[in-house]
């Protein structure tokens, strides 16, 4: 199964049908360009994590053709797995600067780091990858850079938008690129390949910047400390607690190791704004109550984060009191929610209050994902011949095919890892074309 110059393909190995593990393969004129390199996270209640990546054995085996990975943004199912299969690629990767700050903490931790050869790029450049032209387009997302890729080869054009919403006011970083994303319409794109995760879901999502007033009551109303936990690559979130909690004349810390990880490379990048002071999370238990703010891993129940500790009162610097408010600015994953569920059974039980995004009133999360008018907006601006739905179970995909139907668009293919779309010279679709798994890898990294 080899592209030629005329072909234009899309294999995906993970990341089709399901959310989670992105992996997708561009082919043309001989060569694959790898985008992202995902991990799922598999848990039975109450154990812990396994993280399991797509089996890449199709593109082992002809590694010598792989001309680069592409890394979209610093999301564990787009990134997760990079540095557990790349010994088996060896092949450049390019990513933007936040992201490869969270890469080299991961190559690193495996003694890798000095093998790699990574390409930052910035965004709205663009990087010749083998025969493939990679224009980096700014989307936002809940996640510093997210980037959108342009992969432009003399055979046609893809737009693979990766992980996106339309957020105007993202709190940090630049918002979408409005201008360039119009501007494909005048620019014959073959494919759309496109983020389904909210498709089911009507209007648009909710932006970064209305959150701030809701969370601003409820760490109002509380007495004791409060608690927050959110997803730690969500700086945006962070920025925007943090700021409450300083104008509320409350100290804040993180805690939890993925948390100051993040933060790390949010200061690294210029990402985390001067007026943003955190404390050392070893201050908090000296500090009146009603000064105290933390943010702390464990939104998802998980068993040795920072939160589970809390509520089991094992937590080396924060132990929790009756008047103490702990705040979930964060979905429930599907499939966590029982671990979830007695995570807050055992936090009430302490006499703790607790507030969920999904049954309060007020907005305190948002997704980072387009709702169906926003993809709307999109096809409108793009106007691809074909879309291709990706990262979103059947449901989700089978929504947005439905969209784009409405919306206009000539060709719809929906399928599952390892069916090959061909996009050029003629559009169809090989069924199972390559072996496709799941492989578990060993340890997760801990919640703290
Ligand atoms: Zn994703
Ligand atoms: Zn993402």
């Amino acid at each position: 199964m080899t592209p030629d110059h005329r072909d234009l393909w899309l294999l995906p190995l993970g990341g089709c049908g399901e959310i989670g593990m992105n992996l997708n393969l561009y082919g043309h004129d001989d060569a694959w360009l790898m985008v992202d390199c995902g991990v799922t996270f598999e848990r039975e209640s109450g154990q812990q994590n396994v993280r399991v990546m797509p089996d890449p054995q199709f593109i082992v085996s002809r590694r010598e053709k792989l001309a680069g990975i592409c890394i979209t943004h610093a999301h564990e199912d787009h990134v997760g797995a990079l540095a557990d299969m790349w010994p088996q690629l060896k092949a450049p990767v390019y990513c933007t600067p936040f992201t490869a700050s969270v890469i080299r903490r991961k190559f690193a931790e495996k003694n890798l780091l000095h093998r790699l050869p990574l390409h930052e790029v910035g965004l709205r450049t663009t990087s010749e990858v083998g025969p493939f032209i990679v224009e980096w387009v700014q989307m936002s997302h809940s996640i510093p850079e997210p980037s959108g890729l342009l992969i432009s080869t003399r055979a046609g054009r893809i737009f693979h938008t990766a992980d996106w919403k339309f957020d105007s006011q993202p709190v940090i970083g630049a918002p979408f690129d409005q201008p360039r994303l119009q501007a494909m319409s005048e620019e014959q794109i073959d494919a759309l390949v496109c983020d389904s995760t909210n498709a089911t879901v009507s209007g648009w999502s909710v932006s970064e910047s209305a959150l701030e007033e809701g969370l601003r009551d409820l760490v109002c109303q509380t007495k004791g400390r409060v608690v927050v936990s959110c997803f730690g690559s969500n700086i945006a979130r962070l920025v925007t607690l943090t700021r409450i909690g300083k104008h509320l004349g409350r100290r804040v810390a993180v805690l939890g190791r993925s948390l100051h990880n993040m933060v790390a490379s949010a200061r690294a990048t210029g990402y985390w704004p001067e007026d943003c002071e955190l404390i050392d999370g070893r201050h908090l238990g000296y500090l009146p109550k009603e000064e105290v703010m933390a943010i702390a891993t464990g939104s998802q129940g998980e068993p040795r984060s920072a939160l589970h500790r809390m509520a089991l009162d094992t937590h080396p610097e924060l132990l929790l009191d009756p008047e103490d408010h702990v705040v979930f600015s964060a979905r429930a994953i599907p499939g966590n929610e029982p671990d979830i569920d007695r995570l807050i059974r055992r936090l009430r039980q302490k006499g703790v209050r607790v507030t969920q995004s999904e049954q309060h009133a007020r907005k305190i999360h948002a997704s980072g994902h387009p709702c169906a008018q926003e993809l709307k907006q999109l096809y409108d601006w793009v106007r691809p011949q074909l879309l291709i739905p990706v990262h979103g179970e059947e449901k989700h995909m089978q929504a947005q095919d439905t969209l784009a139907g409405e919306a206009g668009i000539p060709r719809r293919l929906t399928g599952r890892n390892g069916d090959l779309f061909r996009i050029r010279p003629q559009i169809s679709v090989l069924r199972r074309a390559a072996e496709t798994g799941r492989l578990r890898l060993q340890e997760s990294p801990p919640g703290r």
